[in-house]
């Protein structure tokens, strides 16, 4: 899942003691900044692999920090711990940590079995991305679905505040849809840095259109 993964986002800043719609974006996608940055730097790593699902070639062979049950709740509790000295509040921190945790959970969905309870097999995945008939509409409900349910439960401060919301699901619908329809790899081989630069860059994308959202609604 790439736009899924946003439904805790948007359900968890519905509650006044939650941090805000940005914070939650980066939350939701924590694991997943973190593996691209350890790619980069070579700590973790990918290969390209035609046809490693129906849905991409990538072919996750060695995540042990970023994508165990174990690693994702320790970027949780890191989370959990800045929002705390940001904020002064547990509570926050909190719902912060869980928001980090629920990746996990949901690319365990749609993975092959490449995912691990602390970096050591068994390896799990349900493959969801082998059956894109299932994981395309499941993950628009879950984006979109997200998305309603935080507007149902906001107001607009302002005319910014309308129209925002529909900014963030067009950018939404543009990097999925760049992701949807990203050929396959031709050949097998190791992945390009710019893989990971241009993981981190759509990620930013989202969550700066998420601050802006969250600056311009309020809780109703
Ligand atoms: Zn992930």
């Amino acid at each position: 899942m790439f736009i899924g993964h946003y439904a805790p986002a948007f359900v968890a800043a519905t509650s006044p003691k939650s941090p805000r719609l940005g914070a939650l974006f980066v939350a939701a996608q924590l694991v997943d900044v973190a593996f691209f940055s350890f790619l980069i730097l070579g700590v973790e790593k990918m290969r390209m692999l035609p046809g490693a699902t129906v849905m991409n070639g990538m072919d996750l062979y060695d995540m042990p920090w970023t994508h165990s049950l174990a690693g994702a709740i320790g970027w949780g509790v890191l989370f959990a711990i800045a929002v705390k000295l940001l904020r002064g509040n547990w509570t926050a921190g909190l719902i912060g940590g869980a928001v980090v945790v629920s990746h996990w959970v949901i690319d365990l969905l749609v993975h092959r079995p490449d995912l691990t309870l602390t970096g050591s097999p068994p390896k799990l995945g349900l493959g969801l991305w082998n059956h894109p008939w299932i994981e395309m509409p499941l993950e628009i409900a879950f984006a979109f679905g997200g998305l309603w349910f935080f507007v149902s439960r906001t107001r607009a401060i302002g005319a910014m505040g309308k129209w925002s919301p529909w900014a963030l699901a067009a950018a939404m619908a543009a990097l999925q849809a760049v992701n949807w329809t990203t050929p396959q790899p031709s050949d097998a081989g190791p992945a390009p840095a710019s893989t990971g630069w241009l993981g981190l860059f759509a990620y930013a994308v989202l969550a700066m259109f998420a601050w802006w959202v969250a600056r311009t609604r309020r809780l109703s």
